[in-house]
């Protein structure tokens, strides 16, 4: 619940009006319904000699969380990696996904993976001979990907980013490489088709020249970037890249813990007749066994029966563990976390708690950045940067306006250009700003009329100009909280 002027107004006795000049002293533009932080709050009242009491409402999702965030560590481990693949349609993305499962050695001792349950574990014997793993999540491509970002789920620690040699880096490859970055996931590059004719070392060298172009730099060319070269249809290169995994899973040095209640977030659920409403979770902390009391976002329950990755059913399971479960009594969305509670009436209160904040929200409907609410948004102590997405029409006009943004950052904000490219503003252009609550800037571009669809639903602000100084202006007004919002 933020402050407002008025509201800490008729809390503390201060005219609006007086608190709207000092805050207009500090520099922060404010209306009487605009919202601010904590800080400036406590500023305002510490002014006017008032002690002011700030009680941060938690919600019963946050205090869970807290709990399992501040519990004891029962048995700590490494952990596998969990892995989302990205890349241009066609570039080979599922063909991949097929030939990394059938490398799994543990497929000839228990009837490998057969059931879909959102994500898999996969099992390689190493050069020097260890058994290593690694988790992917089922549906590649970013839509899947920013959906769960745009929850607040962060589940993948690697992206696995597929480039066809025959083709090279296309614009999906660059929005892959922006949705990867902005999520700060590390990515390693497979050059998949790598058996097709166009596969020579001119291309090749090529291909590494784009991909340093966005920031990619090859390892060969002394970068950071681990390219493995694939092809999915001969099975090159896949225990090396499952190989280069785990070992970037060591440098990430991740951990889970191995005992103590379960935590973990929903890959996708759905209502199936006969089972009821089942989640296809992936464990990321504890255990968790059938019986054991379970909520997850507005749906809460008892663990009837439980499926792996490799269609048993199982009583327990532990960390980096993909699970199909019944037994909740609503479909909870897809990002949603999940938490084993030490009863039903808990589970219940938070369930509860979170259908109410629901019915709240879809009144209130959640507020995303936008030009006209920037400045707001600064003044509650929200946000700091403005995220922009630039689309033009050729090249020139990208590089004068990003210098220009970004230029125009003070002490107090700075512009962020999270992605930029020649062309139409895309569907997958809406889903990286809304996923990182961006806006979208055009110029002498459009958005199709599905795709500004798309951005209503998601409530993306998109701006489209025809003139440099028109957009740049709109910029700084934004920044500075004096836009008109007659637009
Ligand atoms: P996705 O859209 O990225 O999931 O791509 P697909 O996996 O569906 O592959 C697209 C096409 O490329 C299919 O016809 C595949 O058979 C083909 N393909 C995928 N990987 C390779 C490869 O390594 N070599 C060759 N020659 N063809 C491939």
């Amino acid at each position: 619940e933020p402050i407002t002027i008025k509201g800490l107004s008729s809390a503390t006795g201060i005219k609006t009006a007086q608190i709207i000049k000092f805050l207009f002293k500090q520099g922060v533009m404010a209306t009487v319904n605009s919202a601010i932080g904590t800080e400036a709050a406590m500023e305002v009242a510490m002014e006017y000699d008032i002690e002011l009491e700030v009680k941060e409402l938690e919600t019963a999702e946050e205090k869970v969380e807290k709990q399992f965030a501040e519990r004891e560590k029962v048995d700590e481990q490494p952990r596998p990696p969990v892995v989302t693949v990205l890349g241009h349609v066609d570039h080979g993305k599922t063909s991949l996904l097929d030939r990394i499962r059938q490398a799994d050695v543990a497929a000839h001792e228990d009837g490998g993976i057969t059931q879909h349950v959102g994500a898999y574990r996969v099992s390689v014997e190493g050069n020097d001979g260890a058994k290593k793993t690694v988790v992917f999540l089922d549906t590649p491509g970013h839509e899947a990907f920013s959906t769960m970002r745009a929850r607040g789920a962060r589940m993948t620690d690697l992206v696995v980013l597929v480039v066809a040699a025959d083709d090279g880096v296309m614009p999906t490859t660059i929005e892959a490489i922006a949705h990867a970055k902005a999520a700060e996931v590390p990515i390693i590059v497979a050059l998949n088709k790598i058996d097709t004719p166009q596969a020579t070392d001119e291309n090749i060298r090529k291909i590494y020249g784009q991909l340093a172009e966005h920031g990619l730099n090859p390892t060969d060319w002394g970068g950071e970037t681990e390219i493995i070269k694939t092809s999915a249809t001969e099975g090159t290169g896949i225990t090396e890249l499952l190989e280069i995994l785990d070992y970037q899973a060591e440098l990430l040095e991740l951990t889970a813990d191995y005992g103590g209640p379960a935590r973990g977030t929903v890959i996708e659920a759905e209502m199936q007749t006969g089972r009821g409403s089942v989640a296809r979770v992936l464990v990321q902390d504890g255990q968790v066994k059938v019986g054991d009391f379970i909520v997850s976002g507005r749906a809460f329950g008892r663990v009837r029966d439980m499926i792996n990755d490799r269609d048993q059913s199982v009583a327990d399971a532990g960390p980096a563990t993909p699970l199909e479960l019944s037994g909740i009594d609503l479909v909870p969305d897809a990002g949603d976390k999940f938490f084993v509670t030490d009863s039903l009436k808990r589970a219940e209160e938070v369930a509860l708690q979170y259908r109410e904040t629901e019915r709240q929200q879809t009144l209130a409907s959640k507020t995303k950045v936008t030009l006209d609410n920037f400045a707001d948004a600064v003044a509650a102590g929200n946000i700091k940067d403005l995220r922009v997405v630039i689309k033009a029409d050729v090249q020139g006009s990208i590089e004068t306006l990003t210098s220009s943004l970004e230029k125009m950052g003070n002490d107090e904000v700075t512009v962020k250009v999270l992605h930029s490219a020649v062309g139409g503003i895309t569907e997958g252009d809406v889903l990286l700003a809304d996923a990182s609550d961006a806006i979208i800037l055009g110029f002498h571009v459009t958005a199709t009329p599905a795709v500004r669809e798309i951005a209503d639903e998601r409530k993306v602000d998109i701006r489209t100009y025809r003139v440099i100084y028109d957009l740049t202006d709109d910029v700084k007004k934004g920044l500075e909280g004096m836009l008109t919002p007659d637009r």
